[in-house]
């Protein structure tokens, strides 16, 4: 007993020493980590591949355990997102991947959700590395009047930025951001929006109709291939390219949970929430529906992504997933930092840490 009681008091003795010296450990310990994350980026310690992460696994409810909707692509050397939702761009730091690497960014449509965090991602990405060239954002039609809006917005911040920070940070030819825009292509066709350096990125149609022009993202880098959906139905365009990729990363929304929400609305008389959850699930797919994608397009996993709703109190993340589990049995459901590596040269599907 005598012996316990010594333990005890050793224990909280140095628990009480090590209070005392929290400010100072605490900023050791900061400078530690700073060194860490500045000496080197995530991209450079994977191998030569395709890699998928998740900067934002949401839709456009708060979660938070998911921002907007966000994915990294590493393709070989080079990072590319599709999508800039809500603090995608503020993840990708502590993740590992440098925001100032972005090389372009794929928007699948125009959605709030979607852009809301553009104008965060194009300016991290020209302050932390100087670049001296705006960001490419490509899109469907559209996008010329989204990027020209963001540009109008942070012109004044651009200006402070140069005035405060000079050239070596701020250099005002890299500032903002440059549209890339491309015709939507129909159902059947695959558009080539880019093809350089063993990269391919190729824009297929989906219905998100009333929301048009929508549109999915097909990434293939040497023998490896992902696909990013964006918001759609449940696509019979967007599974015949699906056929057979590594990845497909696919939207979902649990309409059983959404009827949930709207029986909530309807007790306590709000009748704004119970109008859009009527709506809303008629341009979303379910995840059983994502999951009869993936079985019948043969995909080697299926990655959830903007998930809807939310997912916050024990079991609803089951709840979530009825059914999937009998339909396709290769899935995650992802949240901020979820991704896959897909080393070239082999068929490995790999979590990445
Ligand atoms: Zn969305
Ligand atoms: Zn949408």
């Amino acid at each position: 007993m005598k012996k316990v009681g010594i333990a005890l008091l050793g224990i909280a003795l140095v628990a009480l020493v090590l209070y005392s010296v929290r400010a100072p450990l605490g900023t050791a310990l900061m400078g530690r980590a700073l060194e860490r994350a500045m000496s080197g980026s995530a991209i450079e310690a994977l191998p030569d591949g395709l890699h998928v992460v998740l900067c934002g696994a949401g839709g456009p409810l708060p979660d938070p355990e998911r921002s907007g909707p966000c994915v990294a692509v590493i393709a070989g050397d080079k990072l590319f997102i599709v999508d800039a939702g809500t603090a995608g761009a503020r993840n990708l730091g502590p993740l590992g991947y440098p925001v100032g690497a972005v090389e372009a960014v794929f928007l699948t449509h125009f959605h709030s959700d979607h852009i809301d965090g553009l104008g965060e991602l194009a300016t991290l990405r020209w302050v932390n590395a100087g670049n001296t060239e705006p960001l490419p954002v490509h899109g469907p039609q559209g996008v010329d009047e989204v990027v020209a809006g963001f540009n109008v917005s942070y012109a004044q911040d651009e200006i402070y930025r140069h005035a405060h920070h000079g050239d070596t940070v701020a250099p005002l030819s890299g500032s903002g951001m440059t549209a890339v825009s491309h015709q939507q292509p129909t159902d059947g066709e695959a558009l080539v929006i880019y093809d350089q350096d063993g990269v391919m990125v190729q824009m297929i149609k989906v219905d998100h109709r009333p929301v048009d022009p929508a549109v999915a993202y097909l990434f293939t880098y040497k023998d490896r291939s992902a696909l990013i959906s964006g918001d759609t139905v449940k696509s019979a365009n967007l599974q015949q390219f699906a056929e057979g990729v590594d990845l497909l990363v696919h939207e979902g929304l649990a309409p059983h949970l959404v009827h949930e929400m709207n029986k909530a609305a309807v007790r306590t008389g709000n009748e704004v929430v119970a109008r859009i959850t009527v709506d809303i699930p008629d341009y979303h797919t379910t995840p059983v529906e994502a999951a009869e994608i993936a079985r019948d397009a043969g995909v080697g996993h299926l990655l959830f992504y903007h998930v809807v709703p939310p997912t916050p109190l024990p079991g609803l993340e089951a709840a979530w997933l009825a059914g999937v589990d009998e339909v396709f049995d290769r899935y995650t459901l992802g949240v901020d930092g979820t991704g896959f590596s897909l080393p070239a040269g082999s068929s490995d599907i790999l979590p990445l840490d």
